[in-house]
C-alpha cells in the first residue's frame, strides 16, 4: 500500500519546526493529550466544512471510509473525475509524496477551481501556504486549476432567521499569493522529507516557534527542563524578552540581574519579590480602593459560549454569548451573604432569560464587584444591543460595575505565589486555602463552555443534571472567590 509521506497538515508541521514533524512520525506518542476546547475547536472546523458544502450543493464525496484509509479518495476522487462530476468535495490527489485533501473542488465553465474552507474570519500566511502544497499536488496530478480561494467566515454577519450561508461565508481568491509561495514548495518538500528519513531528531531548541502558528503539541517533551515558574512567566514581558533571557541562559527569575535589565518597574517587584520572598502591599491604595466601595455589594461573574456558526437571533460568528452567572449579595458590610444564580436550558436562547433575573438579582444601587471589568461589560452591552427594551437597567448595571482584579494588576497587592498573574486562579490560592478548585469537576471557564455547547448541540455525553449542577457549583466558586479575596483586602488594611 502506499504510503505517502508528508500530508497537507505534515508539511505545515514542518514549515513551523523540524523537530515537530520528525516527532510527529517517529514518537507519535509523545503528543501531549487533546485540550478539551482544542477538540471542541476541531469538532468546529469539521461542523464549519461540512456546513460550507453548502455553498456548492449536489456534489460528490471522495471521504475516506476512515482516517488510515484516505488514499483511496485519490483513487475516488479521479474516477469522479473521470465520470464528469463537476462538484467533489474531500478531493484528494497525490503527488511527490504529499497527499491533499481539498475541501471542495468545483468544475465552472472556465475551469476546475479549489476552495478550502477555513473556521477563522481572515485568511493567514499560513492558510496560503497551506494552499500552496493543495494548489501543488493538484496541478501535478494533471488538474488545471484556474483559480483557488479559501472560504472562511464573515464575522460581520448577523443571524436573522435561518443561517444564510452565502453571508456567513466569505469567499477570497488566494491564487496570486499561491503562485507566489509555489516556487519553494519542491525544496521544501525535499528538506522536510529529508529530516523524516533522517536517522536521529533534528536538534531544535525551543522558541517562539513553539506557538507559531500553532501551539506545539510535544511542549511536554521539550519544554520539560524549564520549571513550573520561570521567566516564561513574569508578567506582561512580551515573547522577544522572554527568548533573549532564556537564550543568555536565565530562566529562572532568581538569575536575573536586577540592576541590568530592561525590565518595568512592575515586573522587578515580581522578581524581587520571588528572590527574598517578600509580599507587597500598598495600603493606601487598598484602603482607598475598599473605601470607595459602595453597599449593598455584588459579586458577579458570567459564563459564555462562543461559535463559528451563530447559535442565535441577532447574534454574530464567534460572539461570546452569556448562558450563566452567579451573583453573591453583601447587603452590608456586617450581614449575611445571599447567593443567586442562572443557567439557562440549553434548548433555549440563554440571553432573554438572563437580562431578565440579573436585572432582578442586581437591583438598582451599590457597586457591583467583577473581575476582570472588560469581559463582563462588554457582554453587557452586547445585551443591550439585541435588548434594547432593558437598556436602562443594563445600563445602571454597567455603570455600578467595578474592578476586583485591579488591586492585583497593579500589584498593590502581590505574593510571590501568585507567580506574576493577576487572575483569580492565580491570586486565590495565593490569599487563602479556605476555598478550592482543586475538588470541583469543572475547574475553568473554558471547560464550562465546552460543556453547554455540548449540550446545545446535543453532543453531551452523560448525566445532564448531574453536569448542570457541576457548573452551577463551578460559577459559584467564581464569586465566593471574589467575597472571600475582598475579605483578604479587608483583613490586610486593619
Ligand atoms: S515544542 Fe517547540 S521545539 Fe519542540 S517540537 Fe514543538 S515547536 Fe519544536
Amino acid at each position: 500500500m502506499i504510503k505517502p509521506k508528508l500530508s497537507k497538515s505534515t508539511f505545515i508541521r514542518g514549515l513551523q519546526c523540524e523537530k515537530s514533524l520528525y516527532l510527529y512520525k517517529h514518537h507519535y506518542k509523545l503528543r501531549d493529550p487533546i485540550s478539551s476546547s482544542l477538540q471542541t475547536t476541531f469538532d468546529q472546523g469539521t461542523n464549519i466544512g461540512i456546513l460550507a458544502q453548502e455553498l456548492f450543493p449536489n456534489g460528490v464525496d471522495a471521504s475516506p471510509e476512515n482516517h488510515f484509509k484516505i488514499v483511496e479518495s485519490v483513487g475516488k476522487t479521479l474516477d469522479y473525475i473521470n465520470n464528469g462530476e463537476s462538484i467533489i468535495y474531500e478531493a484528494t490527489f497525490l503527488y511527490n509524496d504529499i497527499i491533499s485533501a481539498l475541501d471542495i473542488l468545483v468544475k465552472e465553465n472556465d475551469g476546475w477551481k479549489a476552495y478550502e474552507v477555513k473556521s477563522s474570519t481572515k485568511v493567514t500566511d499560513t492558510y496560503i501556504k497551506d494552499a500552496t502544497i493543495q494548489y501543488y499536488t493538484i496541478i501535478n496530478s494533471g488538474i488545471d486549476i484556474k483559480d483557488i480561494s479559501i472560504v472562511h467566515i464573515n464575522n460581520q454577519y448577523v443571524k436573522k432567521g435561518e443561517i444564510d450561508i452565502n453571508e456567513l461565508f466569505t469567499i477570497e481568491s488566494v491564487y496570486d499569493k499561491v503562485l507566489e509561495f509555489l516556487p519553494r514548495i519542491p525544496n521544501e518538500v525535499k528538506r522536510l522529507k529529508n529530516i523524516i528519513e533522517s536517522p536521529d531528531t533534528p536538534q531544535v531548541d525551543i522558541g517562539s516557534h513553539c506557538s507559531d502558528p500553532y501551539d506545539c503539541d510535544f511542549k511536554g517533551t521539550c519544554w520539560k527542563h524549564i520549571p513550573e515558574y520561570s521567566v516564561f512567566d513574569i508578567s506582561n514581558l512580551n515573547k522577544k524578552k522572554k527568548f533573549d533571557f532564556y537564550n543568555q541562559g536565565i530562566i529562572t527569575l532568581d538569575q536575573i540581574d536586577l540592576d541590568n535589565t530592561t525590565l518595568n518597574s512592575n515586573q522587578k517587584l515580581q522578581v524581587q519579590s520571588e528572590i527574598q520572598g517578600s509580599v507587597l502591599i500598598d495600603k493606601d491604595q487598598i484602603r482607598s480602593f475598599i473605601g470607595d466601595l459602595n453597599y449593598p455589594l455584588y459579586f458577579l461573574d458570567f459564563e459564555t459560549i462562543r461559535s463559528p456558526i451563530p447559535l442565535f437571533e441577532n447574534s454574530r460568528p464567534f460572539q461570546q454569548i452569556v448562558f450563566q452567572y452567579s451573583v453573591h449579595i453583601k447587603k452590608t458590610p456586617s450581614s449575611e451573604i445571599d447567593h443567586e444564580e442562572y443557567l439557562s436550558n440549553p434548548d433555549v436562547d440563554p440571553r432573554i432569560g438572563f437580562v431578565k433575573k440579573i436585572i432582578e438579582d442586581c437591583g438598582t444601587e451599590g457597586d457591583i464587584l467583577v473581575y476582570n471589568i472588560g469581559f463582563e461589560r462588554s457582554k453587557l452591552v452586547d445585551l443591550i444591543e439585541v435588548f434594547p427594551q432593558y437598556s436602562e437597567k443594563l445600563e445602571n448595571i454597567i455603570n455600578r460595575l467595578k474592578d476586583l482584579m485591579i488591586p492585583f494588576k497593579k500589584k498593590w497587592y502581590y505574593k510571590s505565589e501568585m507567580k506574576g498573574s493577576f487572575s483569580i486562579k492565580s491570586v486565590l490560592p495565593a490569599l487563602t486555602d479556605n476555598l478550592s478548585y482543586d475538588y470541583l469537576e469543572i475547574k475553568e471557564g473554558g471547560t464550562a463552555s465546552d460543556t453547554f455547547l455540548q449540550m446545545i448541540n446535543k453532543t453531551f455525553e452523560g448525566d445532564e443534571e448531574i453536569k448542570r449542577k457541576q457548573l452551577l457549583e463551578y460559577c459559584k466558586l467564581d464569586t465566593e472567590a471574589m467575597v472571600e479575596i475582598l475579605k483578604k483586602l479587608e483583613l490586610v488594611i486593619n
